[in-house]
C-alpha cells in the first residue's frame, strides 16, 4: 500500500507569541489542529479522495470557534461577519470559491459544489446564499458566528482606527486581532492533489473587502504537475504577489523544488511588505509550512507517519 499519501493545515498566521497566548489557550489550539489532521488524514488512509479529506479537515476548524472562519469568523466594520473560501483540485484544475458569505455554516462545503454543480468559479454575497439553497446547504444565523472575543478584536481595532485615523493601519497584520484563516492541502493515494482555504477575513474591513482566501492563484491553488497551497496572513499581499500561483509557476517553470520555491515566495511576500505563511504539499509528499509571523498555526500528518503540529515560530 502506497505511504505516499498526507495533509498538512493551518490555522492562521500572525503575532502569536507565548506572552499573548495562555496555556490554555495554547492547548485548546493544539487539540484541535489534530482533530482536524486526524479528520483529513483518516480519508486518506482508507483511500479516499484528497477533495474529501481537505473538506474533513477543515469542517472541523470552521465549527471551533478558535478559528477565523465558520464559527468565530472576524467581525466586518459594520459588525457582521462575511466569508470566504474556496477549493481547487490539481488533476483537473477546476476550482470553486464563495466571498462574502454571510450566511453558511460550513463555507467549504459550498465551494465544492459551487466547482462541481455551477458553470462559475466564483460566487459572491446573496447570489452565493441563493445557489447554496438550492443545494440545500447549511444555514447558520448571525449568533452562531458571533463570539465575544471576535467582537472585542472590532472594538479594539475601531478604537485603534479612532486615533490613528487611517483604514490601512486596520489592516496591518502584525497586530494580533487578525490571524485565524484555515486551510488544508492534501495528497491522496491516487496522487492527486487539492487546496482549500475558508476565512472571515480581516478584523474591521469595510465596503464589502474580499481578500486573498477566495481568489485562486492568490490564496488557493493546486496543479498535479506541482503542489497544493493555502495561504494565510494580509491578503492584499498575497493578490498583489498572486502567490500561491507563484509557488506553483516557480516550480513549473524554473524547476525548483518545494522547500526552494517556497522560501522564494515568503521572500517576496516580504520584500513588497506583506506578513503571513502557507502550507504546501508536493507530489511526492514533501510538505514546507514557512512563515514571516512571529507564529502560526499548522500541522501535517503523512502515510510515513511522520506528524507535526506547531504554534510558534521555533
Ligand atoms: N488572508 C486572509 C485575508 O486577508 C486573512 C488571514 O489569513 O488571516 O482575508
Amino acid at each position: 500500500m502506497s505511504s505516499n499519501f498526507g495533509i498538512a493545515i493551518h490555522g492562521g498566521a500572525g503575532t502569536i507569541v507565548k506572552m499573548l497566548l495562555t496555556e490554555k489557550m495554547e492547548n485548546e489550539y493544539q487539540v484541535k489542529l489534530k482533530e482536524s489532521l486526524k479528520a483529513g488524514f483518516d480519508v486518506l488512509n482508507k483511500g479516499g479522495a484528497s477533495l474529501e479529506a481537505v473538506q474533513a479537515a477543515i469542517v472541523v476548524m470552521e465549527d471551533s470557534p478558535l478559528f477565523n472562519a465558520g464559527k468565530g469568523a472576524v467581525f466586518t466594520n459594520e459588525g457582521t461577519n462575511e466569508q470566504d473560501a474556496s477549493i481547487m483540485c490539481g488533476k483537473t484544475l477546476n476550482c470553486g470559491a464563495v466571498a462574502g458569505v454571510t450566511k453558511i455554516k460550513n463555507p467549504i462545503r459550498l465551494v465544492s459544489i459551487v466547482m462541481e454543480k455551477s458553470e462559475h468559479v466564483c460566487l459572491s454575497g446573496t447570489g452565493a446564499e441563493r445557489f447554496a439553497k438550492m443545494h440545500k446547504v447549511d444555514f447558520a444565523d448571525a449568533e452562531y458566528f458571533y463570539t465575544d472575543r471576535r467582537w472585542e478584536q472590532l472594538q479594539k481595532a475601531k478604537k485603534k482606527e479612532a486615533v490613528n485615523g487611517s483604514d490601512y493601519s486596520q489592516l496591518d497584520h502584525s497586530d494580533d486581532t487578525k490571524h485565524g484563516t484555515v486551510g488544508a492541502v492534501a495528497l491522496d493515494k491516487d496522487g492527486n492533489l487539492v487546496a482549500a482555504t475558508s476565512s472571515g477575513g480581516m478584523t474591521n474591513k469595510k465596503f464589502n473587502r474580499i481578500g486573498d482566501s477566495p481568489i485562486i492563484g492568490a490564496g488557493n491553488y493546486a496543479n498535479n504537475k506541482t503542489c497544493a497551497v493555502s495561504t494565510t496572513g494580509h491578503g492584499e499581499y498575497f493578490m498583489r504577489g498572486v502567490s500561491a500561483y507563484d509557488l506553483s509557476a516557480l516550480m513549473e517553470y524554473k524547476n525548483m523544488n518545494l522547500k526552494d520555491a517556497s522560501d522564494e515566495v515568503i521572500r517576496k511576500l516580504g520584500e513588497l511588505g506583506g506578513t503571513g505563511g502557507l502550507i504546501a504539499i508536493d507530489s511526492e509528499c514533501n510538505v514546507v509550512l514557512p512563515f514571516n509571523t512571529s507564529g502560526m498555526y499548522r500541522g501535517y500528518k503523512l502515510g510515513d507517519s511522520s506528524f507535526e503540529i506547531g504554534v510558534y515560530k521555533d
